[in-house]
C-alpha cells in the first residue's frame, strides 16, 4: 500500500472488532469506580448520587512549614466568621495532615494565622475534630509523654503537658464545643493551641538541644534538596506527629 493509498483508505474497522476490547475497558471503568474518594465513598457511589456543585470543591493539600521558619512564630488571630472560606480551610488543613500521617494541624504550620486547628488521634483515621478559636476552661495533673510535630519532621523528645483538659471551641460549622480531653487527645489539643501562638514543643527543651534539632534538621533538609540519600533516622512509632 503506497502512502497515498493508506490516507485515502476506509481503515475504519468494523464494530465488531472492537468487541475484543470491551472486557478490559469495562475493567478500567470498573477499576475507576472502585477508586476511595477522600470525601468518603467511591467514585462509583460518587456517580450514582446526586451532588450539589459547590460541594465538589477538590480539597487541596497544603505546605506545613518548617522549623525554624520565623511565620512559625507569628501569633494567630481570633477568627470572627466561621464561612466558606474558614471550612474550606479546615477541610484543606485535614487532607494535609491525613495526607502527611500526623494527629493534629495548626492553621500557622499551613501560614494562616487564624485560631484554627484540626485533630485526628483515632487509630481509624476518621473521627477529624475542628476547633475554631479554642480555649482552655481547665488544666489538671501533669504528665511526660513523646511529641513529635509535622514542623519539625523526624523530632520526637518527651515533654511535660497537663493530662486532663477542657476546652471550648466553635466545630467546623460553628457549633459550639465543650469538651473534656486527656490522654493523646489532651497532649494534642495543648500542642496544637501552642503553634496558635507561635510556640514549639522544642521551646520546652534546651537551648542546647534546640541547636542539635536545628541543626539537623538543617542538615536533612540540605540532603533532600540535592537529593543525596534519604532521611537518617526512620520516624518514631510510637509518638504521634502533630
Ligand atoms: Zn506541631
Amino acid at each position: 500500500m503506497s502512502l497515498a493509498d493508506w490516507y485515502t483508505a476506509d481503515l475504519s474497522p468494523r464494530p465488531e472488532t472492537y468487541r475484543p476490547f470491551l472486557p478490559f475497558a469495562n475493567a478500567v471503568r470498573a477499576a475507576n469506580a472502585s477508586v476511595k474518594l477522600s470525601s468518603g465513598g467511591t467514585l462509583a457511589t460518587f456517580f450514582s448520587q446526586k451532588h450539589d456543585i459547590a460541594l465538589i470543591t477538590p480539597m487541596t493539600k497544603l505546605v506545613i512549614l518548617e522549623y525554624p521558619d520565623p511565620r512559625l512564630r507569628k501569633k494567630a488571630a481570633a477568627v470572627t466568621a466561621v464561612d466558606d472560606a474558614v471550612r474550606q480551610l479546615a477541610d484543606n488543613m485535614l487532607e494535609t495532615m491525613y495526607a502527611a500521617k500526623g494527629v493534629g494541624l495548626a492553621a500557622t504550620q499551613v501560614d494562616v494565622h487564624k485560631r484554627l486547628i484540626v485533630l485526628d488521634v483515632s487509630d481509624s483515621r476518621d473521627q477529624p475534630l475542628v476547633l475554631i478559636n479554642p480555649e482552655l476552661l481547665m488544666r489538671e495533673g501533669s504528665g511526660p509523654g513523646e511529641e513529635g510535630c509535622l514542623s519539625l519532621p523526624g523530632i520526637y523528645d518527651k515533654l511535660s503537658r497537663a493530662t486532663h483538659i477542657r476546652v471550648r471551641a466553635l466545630g467546623r460549622n460553628a457549633e459550639p464545643i465543650e469538651m473534656d480531653a486527656e490522654g493523646l487527645l489532651a497532649v494534642c489539643i495543648q500542642h496544637e493551641m501552642d503553634h496558635l501562638e507561635g510556640k514549639l514543643f522544642v521551646d520546652y527543651l534546651s537551648e542546647l538541644k534546640r541547636q542539635l534539632i536545628r541543626r539537623r534538621l538543617e542538615k536533612e533538609r540540605r540532603q533532600r534538596s540535592t537529593g543525596s540519600g534519604l532521611r537518617a533516622t526512620a520516624p518514631s512509632a510510637s509518638a504521634p506527629a502533630l
